[in-house]
């Protein structure tokens, strides 16, 4: 099920070019538009979540599925550390409103985050 209005998933379907590192029938992994590191991409379902509490809600494999794939693209892309990072609601840092895991790589990152 997708969003008419959601941006990504105009990009799942299309509609928005987005850079497709992998895709398969249930999830999509793309290049964030803002990098903010030398890797930086989103993965995220095909169907439309708001949320990753609302993915785990509706299909708990699909979360470790999102997880796989950025573990196998980390790999594919060389990185041994890598950080991955949800952010769920506004003041979390959330701003497109369909479940998103950040794959971050290619650089060192401090902790705690800002
Ligand atoms: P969040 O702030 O966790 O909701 O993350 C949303 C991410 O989507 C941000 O890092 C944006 O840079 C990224 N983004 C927004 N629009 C696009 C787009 N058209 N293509 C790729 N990434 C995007
Ligand atoms: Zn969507």
């Amino acid at each position: 099920m997708s969003d008419q209005n959601c941006l990504f998933c105009k990009i799942v379907s299309g509609q928005i070019p987005a850079t497709i590192i992998e895709k398969n029938d249930r999830v999509t992994a793309f290049n964030d538009i803002t990098p903010q590191a030398p890797i930086h991409v989103l993965i995220i379902p095909n169907q439309h979540f708001t949320t990753m509490a609302q993915v785990a809600e509706n299909d708990l494999k699909l979360v470790g599925e999102i997880i796989e794939m950025a573990d196998k693209l980390a790999k594919q892309l060389g990185v041994q550390s890598y950080r991955t990072n949800i952010n769920t609601g506004a003041d979390a840092g959330q701003s497109v409103f369909h479940a998103h895991l950040h794959l971050l790589g290619g650089r060192a990152f401090a902790w705690p985050p800002g």
